[in-house]
């Protein structure tokens, strides 16, 4: 058993603060950690209403609870324990946790009350929200900034290429006609794709599905490999495997700026080579796989990982998120995109393989 002297030394070393009440709310203990918390000393508030230890709106009120809880036994506190407000000697008022105990004796009802300051726990609450939603806002600014950049990125090209065919088609226009308005319909052709890709990008950045088309992946293919040579001064070998045109399910635009990537990247990688060799091997399987092959100098063992990383470019002028935009892309229509070793390579050119594959979804 404990022996009085041992209870008082216990009461008061406990880092809660413990106040006693009798029936008719007046202070009977006040131990030590009470004295720190309130500012009061024990002497002080022996024997008054424990409403001294209130903001104003508790204190008005306590008795009246005290008074309901001893004619009812409905007791709102008793055995929970909640978070309510204490008040200091200066007079601050301070967030703390409050659970209540009764017990008799000598025929006499007592409470107790096990305090403990809650400032530091909601202050560091306050830091976390706080935190939390910086870093939501810092997630939403690098999405949106990812987006801008996609959208750069992918503008470029067509507008590029109207710039280009709007060039040649002025010169064109008074030696040859046919060829001057030929050239204004792949104008037009540019124009229109660079409205689906902004629609394209702004779908991705909603999340929504967007519906998918009946399309022949020969022409998405084909015009792909006419955009890039069109902007293409040196000697290339570019050839597409012949391969049986079918029905393909999704997305025809986001093929193209896939594609139009890989071939982009292909002819950078193959700028140093003498004789630049690029070839898009086409599986029309389950699933649809198109290769891009190259014989540059293929990507080091150390970039492999990071490939698809926004940002990773080895280029002066690379924003370094096309790869990553168009595995999102893949991804998107629920296919996937990856980077193929030399050694993995079935015909190997001796550079790069990126490898697209495509569900054959059906209708
Ligand atoms: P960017 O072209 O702007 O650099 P990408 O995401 O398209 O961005 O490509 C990232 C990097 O991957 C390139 O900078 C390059 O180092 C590497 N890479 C991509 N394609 C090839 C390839 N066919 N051969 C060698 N390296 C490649």
């Amino acid at each position: 058993m404990f022996e009085r002297e041992q209870m008082q030394a216990l009461i008061n070393t406990t880092v809660d603060g413990i106040i006693s009440i009798s029936a008719d709310g007046r202070i009977q203990l006040f131990n030590a950690a009470s004295e720190k918390l309130f500012g009061w000393k024990s002497e002080e508030v022996l024997g008054r209403n424990v409403s001294t230890l209130m903001p104003s709106h508790y204190a008005d009120h306590h008795d009246r609870y005290l008074q309901n809880y001893l004619d009812s036994g409905i007791a709102r506190i008793i055995g929970v324990g909640r978070q309510v407000q204490g008040q200091r000697k200066d007079g601050t008022i301070f967030p703390m946790d409050l659970s209540v105990g009764e017990f008799q004796a000598g025929g006499q009802r007592y409470f107790v009350g096990i305090v403990r300051d809650l400032t530091a726990s909601i202050a560091e609450n306050e830091r976390l929200k706080t935190l939390q939603r910086q870093l939501e806002q810092s997630d939403r600014y690098s999405a949106l900034k990812e987006i801008g950049a996609a959208l750069a990125h992918e503008l470029n090209q067509p507008l590029t290429a109207i710039d280009l065919f709007l060039v040649a088609a002025e010169r064109s226009l008074d030696s040859d006609t046919a060829r001057a308005r030929e050239l204004f319909t792949r104008v037009r052709q540019e124009a229109t794709r660079a409205g689906s890709i902004i629609k394209r990008i702004r779908e991705m950045a909603e999340q929504h599905d967007s519906d998918p088309s009946l399309f022949r992946p020969q022409q998405a293919i084909q015009s792909a490999v006419d955009l890039c040579l069109s902007t293409e001064s040196r000697k290339v070998e570019l050839a597409i495997t012949p391969f049986e045109d079918t029905d393909l399910l999704g997305d025809e635009t986001q093929l193209r700026m896939i594609l139009v990537n890989l071939i982009k990247n292909a002819l950078d990688a193959t700028s140093g080579q003498t004789e630049r060799r690029i070839e898009i091997r086409v599986r029309p399987d389950d699933p649809f796989t198109v290769d891009v092959v190259d014989n540059g100098p293929g990507v080091p063992d150390s970039l492999a990982p990071q490939l698809f990383e926004p940002f990773t470019s080895t280029k002066s002028h690379g924003l370094g998120i096309g790869l990553s935009i168009c595995r999102t892309m893949a991804e998107h229509s629920h296919g996937n995109l990856y980077y193929l070793p030399p050694a993995e390579q079935t015909r190997s050119l001796g550079g790069a393989c990126f490898r697209l594959e495509l569900p054959r979804r059906r209708a």
